[in-house]
């Protein structure tokens, strides 16, 4: 998979990018992400890429031409899936969705900042918006890394076999059971007796007794929905 990311800020992105899961995933040239200054690519000696809103005391909006100057240079080189703008008012991102755009060979993902984008770039230049919950965030650069790194973990080979993507909370309609370690005791806290018995079988069920009661408790929403497809003899 291929990731375009273009950002005012692409230093934000060093941490989440040169560590854990989505740095194995790089260098196992498994996932190539780019990032983009978007100054690069503006016209204005200043190297603006904002200006004021049509509307008094409204702040400042991001201007088309060098968001349309990057799109257009990256879609002259390659075919994208989708060009993202991450957006509060977007598609909130879920599991489901992030399992269906890990399949995509290339994506351009823009980060808004300001008052957000010129609307027209959303009208012309944009497939697809994402939000990564109901708040608003100063700038579409964490949520880009949020996208990414629900996207980059889904890739086949990223994750190692232990940490499988699989049995994570959401995959199959429910939240994951709880996990435990050595020492089987501490300062009184014990493991549960259960999976200390090495009966696999029985291990497994209470493991799934488990996800539905704390989905139960925890996203009554989606246990609703589990219970009518019955997906799990409820
Ligand atoms: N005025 C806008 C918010 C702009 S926030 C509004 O009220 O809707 C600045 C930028 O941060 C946005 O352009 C967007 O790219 C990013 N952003 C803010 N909240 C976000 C969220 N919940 N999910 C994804 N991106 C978000």
């Amino acid at each position: 998979m291929r990731i375009d990311i273009i950002t005012i800020f692409p230093e934000m992105f060093e941490g989440p990018f040169t560590e854990s899961i989505i740095k194995r995933g790089i260098q196992k040239g498994l996932v190539e992400i780019h990032l983009h200054n978007l100054r690069d690519y503006s016209n204005d000696k200043h190297k603006r890429v904002d200006d004021y809103a049509f509307s008094s005391g409204a702040g400042m909006v991001m201007m088309i031409e060098p968001v349309d100057n990057c799109i257009s240079k990256l879609k002259s080189e390659r075919e994208y899936d989708e060009v993202i703008y991450m957006s509060p008012d977007g598609e909130l991102l879920t599991q489901p969705l992030a399992n269906q755009m890990s399949l995509y060979n290339n994506i351009i993902i823009l980060c808004g900042h300001y008052k957000g984008i010129d609307e027209r770039i959303r009208e012309h230049l944009i497939t697809k918006e994402i939000s990564i919950g109901n708040y608003v965030l100063s700038g579409g650069e964490l949520g880009a890394a949020v996208l990414t790194d629900s996207l980059v973990r889904l890739i086949p080979g990223v994750l190692s076999d232990e940490t499988s993507a699989l049995s994570d909370s959401f995959q199959s309609g429910l939240v994951s059971p709880p996990v435990y370690t050595r020492p089987r005791e501490y300062k009184g806290w014990n493991v549960p007796e259960v999976l200390l018995s090495g009966n696999d079988m029985i291990i497994n069920e209470w493991k799934l007794n488990q996800a539905i009661e704390r989905t139960k408790e925890r996203r009554p929403e989606m246990y609703e929905i589990l219970k009518k497809n019955n997906s799990n003899n409820l």
